[in-house]
């Protein structure tokens, strides 16, 4: 990136850049991936342009349906132009299918399809382990209005119908997938960060059987090889759909 830009902060995927107007960021995708809060470490050459591309695609199709989200445009394919937010320190995950956490933490079944969606809030915060909170521990540490939460678990709700069903078209089963929101300088909620392999487990559904064949970031959590072929076809799909 050329260095007129000031790198403002750098995340385990992504590096963030001043612009200039100062109520937009630059956000360049790295090839790094990192699971189990970076006690797993690889680079992928590629994976920064899919998501980035895939991100794109997936944010003009929620802001088509109205759902309000920091992207602006594609800058090249591993960069795009975004307005500046200030980051909510949550990750709200949603949950279709119960799969990861959810099975390690209780005793639902990988794979058992949720009578509704299920959605978890976790604390953005690597020190701690990104803790699981409840509803009360959030008013308690004050992150977010009750208003603005629920809000949030609106959006959220709305994004899992759109993204269901659009995924649905390319033959793709939305296991579940982890959001984040920040407020812009006029304090309105937007959709921030990614939406990618990288935070949505996609599972295969051209399988004449019934095996698990993840597309997502789970072939590198759980070394199954072929990440770069995986988010390929799905930026393939996308294309092909769109
Ligand atoms: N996820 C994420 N970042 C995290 C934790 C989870 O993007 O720090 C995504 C993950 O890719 C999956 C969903 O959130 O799509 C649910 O993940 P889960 O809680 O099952 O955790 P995991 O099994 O990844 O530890």
């Amino acid at each position: 990136m050329n260095n007129k830009y000031e790198l403002i902060y750098e995340g385990k995927a992504k590096k963030v850049f001043s612009h200039e107007d100062s109520d937009k960021v630059i956000i360049e995708f790295k090839d790094d991936a990192t699971a189990f809060n970076a006690l797993k470490k690889a680079k992928f050459e590629g994976k920064g342009k899919l998501n980035c591309l895939i991100s794109a695609r997936i944010f003009e199709i929620l802001i088509s349906n109205n759902i309000p989200t920091h992207f602006i445009e594609l800058k090249n394919e591993n960069i795009m132009i975004a307005k500046k937010i200030k980051v909510i320190p949550l990750e709200i995950v949603l949950r279709n299918t119960a799969y990861g956490s959810l099975c390690k933490q209780t005793t639902i079944k990988p794979g058992t399809i949720l009578a509704k969606p299920l959605i978890d809030i976790y604390l953005k915060n690597d020190e701690l382990n990104d803790p699981i909170l409840t509803k009360e521990r959030i008013e308690l540490m004050n992150i977010i209005s009750s208003k603005d939460l629920d809000l949030i678990i609106d959006l959220t709700l709305k994004i899992n119908i759109i993204l269901k069903s659009f995924f649905k078209n390319i033959q793709l089963q939305l296991v579940d997938f982890k959001l984040e929101f920040g407020y812009d300088f006029k304090n309105k909620i937007l959709l921030g960060d990614e939406i990618s392999p990288d935070n949505c487990r996609l599972w295969d559904l051209n399988q004449k059987n019934d095996t698990i064949v993840s597309l997502d970031k789970d072939r590198f959590r759980n070394d199954l090889g072929g990440l770069i072929e995986a988010y390929s076809e799905i930026n393939r799909r996308i294309n092909e759909f769109i």
